[in-house]
């Protein structure tokens, strides 16, 4: 599905993001940089090497900031590494942490000039983070964003299976 906010677009679609044509795509990293599991994993594997040298200089990266890098082989240009937080209780700043992933990441984008930028479910893998929180939170950072700016022309969720495609468009009517 494609929203329209202000002059920009925010669609969600089911799928994998290393496949997509956006100019950056979102990784969901761990503080090391070093690679992993899950969409990092992939994004590594799908991207080559010159992704990982460009982190292992960059160094490490906190909870809740981005760093970016080449796309490497991928489609997009840019990958964009944020750390979401890892899910204790909800009550350890989890959502602001969230937010400001999301959020940092969507600076970053606009910093570098870039219009189009792909997200996964940050924390929703294996930091655990409820996925139904995490989508209000990734969707109400978003459109915020969309409603006060419009330098990003093109904000995609790129859904891992129809359980999260579904929880997300469901979220998603609620808040516009
Ligand atoms: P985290 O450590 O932030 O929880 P994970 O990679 O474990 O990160 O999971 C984050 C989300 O990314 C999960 O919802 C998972 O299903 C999803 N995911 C895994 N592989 C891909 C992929 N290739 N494209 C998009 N999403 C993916």
């Amino acid at each position: 599905m494609e929203i329209k906010i202000n002059k920009s677009i925010l669609s969600l679609v089911e799928g994998d993001i290393t496949k997509q044509d956006t100019e950056a795509i979102v990784n969901a990293a761990n503080k090391s940089l070093r690679g992993g599991g899950g969409v990092d994993g992939a994004i590594h594997r799908a991207g080559g090497p010159k992704i990982l040298e460009e982190c292992i200089k960059i160094g490490e990266c906190e909870t809740g900031e981005a760093v970016i890098t080449t796309g490497g082989n991928l489609k997009a240009r840019y990958v964009i590494h944020t750390v979401g937080p890892v899910y204790r209780d909800g009550l350890h700043n989890e959502p602001k942490l969230l937010e400001n992933a999301y959020k940092n990441s969507l600076g970053l984008a606009s910093s570098k000039g870039i219009k189009s930028i792909a997200f996964p479910s940050i924390s929703t893998g294996a930091y655990g983070y409820p996925l139904k929180e995490a989508a209000e939170i990734a969707l109400k950072t978003s459109i915020n964003y969309l409603r006060e700016r419009d330098d990003i022309e093109l904000v995609r969720f790129v859904l891992f299976g129809q359980n999260a495609h579904e929880v997300y468009e469901k979220k998603v009517r609620e808040l516009v």
